[in-house]
């Protein structure tokens, strides 16, 4: 058995004729026959061949085929991006007049295509706070047809009890969904764990560099058939340059997460030590590391604004994941559209600043927060 850093870099069964290093870009939308029985030999089982790049493209696949490896699954499917990526494995388990579960504290954009998107086609969303796993239990009916949640959450960082989520679902016979893009395969295996499909929005540590918007769904053969086919007719499908430009960010998965999630460490302990911050730092992800995303909340003593504004070059992003030092506002940005009390209920104050960790040195990303606090603090 291969290490995880030997399957981050290499690629196992990924060959060419011409044996060029790097996977060539096939950037085509189409593949030719040379006559209609080499055409047949297309729709023959466990054929590799290629017809229509909205049906299947190396570059995707291999996409697809890395993350699997990485996550332990069978198989698994590229897409667009990370909504579409969540939108085929939700429609592979769940039809109209069927429910969903979600936690309270789900990602922004997911929590509008249930509320707004499923809802419209006659999907029942039932939201709970997932921190109390009774109360998710005693939201579990007859029409409840998949639990979704994350494996660590947006901004505040929650570690989900993955196990005990699962232990749940198996009780019920129901499948469980987990959007695994926080805490990465590095940190977390979720299918390994027993989740039945795992998505990333692979815009962010999977790709790694801010530079394509991209996504991955990762689970068993059936699952993964019904939702490649999903991708296919709603042409969900990814181009194969993201998806090479994907593939080429993923190769430094490991590296890149071993130092961000060590800065991150750094940052979270120099910024517990300063008063009147109050600081979100997972500490349960596992044993050689928590991520690369920090947040902490100032109070009345520091005007965020001044705070922003003298953070220098860690500029103000709605994203996160990329190799910069980055920092978001999720009251006005991520979770703008939450209705209030769900805001205060999350905590998701005026004060809460969310941190995306780079991979600069970790006292240039101190120096500079210090730097911003000292202005911010009201005289
Ligand atoms: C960004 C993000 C998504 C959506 O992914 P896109 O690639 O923007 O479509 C879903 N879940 C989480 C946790 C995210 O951070």
């Amino acid at each position: 058995m291969k290490s995880f850093d030997w399957k981050v870099v290499h690629d196992a069964t990924n060959h060419n004729a011409e044996e060029s290093k790097s996977t060539p870009i096939y950037q085509t939308s189409a593949f030719s026959f040379s006559n209609l029985d080499d055409l047949e030999t297309y729709f023959q089982p466990e054929n590799e061949r290629y017809m229509y790049s909205r049906y299947g493209n190396p570059n995707s696949d291999q996409l697809a085929r890395k993350v699997s490896e990485l996550e332990g699954a069978p198989a698994g499917v590229a897409s667009s991006s990370g909504m579409s990526a969540i939108m085929a494995g939700v429609l592979s388990v769940v039809k109209p007049g069927e429910a969903v579960i979600i936690p309270e504290d789900v990602y922004g954009g997911t929590y509008d295509l249930f509320h707004q998107f499923f809802q419209e086609w006659q999907v029942e969303v039932v939201t709970a706070s997932f921190g109390d796993l009774s109360e998710l239990e005693n939201k579990i009916n007859d029409r409840v047809a998949l639990i979704y949640t994350e494996s660590v959450t947006n901004p505040l960082l929650r570690v989900e009890q993955v196990e005990s989520v699962i232990e749940i679902a198996r009780k019920h016979h129901l499948p469980v969904m987990i959007d695994n893009t926080f805490a990465t395969p590095y940190f977390l295996k979720p299918y390994e764990l027993g989740a039945d499909l795992v998505i990333h929005s692979a815009t962010k540590y999977i790709g790694g560099h801010s530079d394509v918007t991209a996504g991955v769904l990762v689970g068993d053969e059936e699952l993964i058939a019904r939702a490649k086919k999903k991708v296919i007719q709603l042409g969900m499908n990814i181009s194969p340059f993201e998806s090479w430009l994907t593939v080429r960010g993923l190769k430094t998965l490991s590296v890149r997460m071993e130092q961000q999630s060590a800065n991150a460490r750094a940052i979270a302990s120099f910024m517990e030590e300063q008063p009147g911050v109050r600081v979100y730092y997972p500490k349960t992800l596992a044993a050689y590391g928590n991520g690369a995303m920090v947040s902490f909340e100032l109070d009345e003593r520091y005007d965020v604004h001044t705070f922003f504004k003298h953070l220098d070059w860690i500029k103000i992003v709605p994203t996160l994941a990329g190799v910069e030092t980055t920092v978001s506002y999720p009251l006005k940005t991520s979770h703008r559209s939450l209705p209030e009390y769900l805001q205060e209920k999350l905590g998701i104050t005026a004060g809460v600043v969310r941190m995306s960790v780079g991979l600069e040195g970790e006292k240039d990303i101190i120096h500079t927060l210090q730097a911003a606090l000292q202005a911010a603090e009201k005289k």
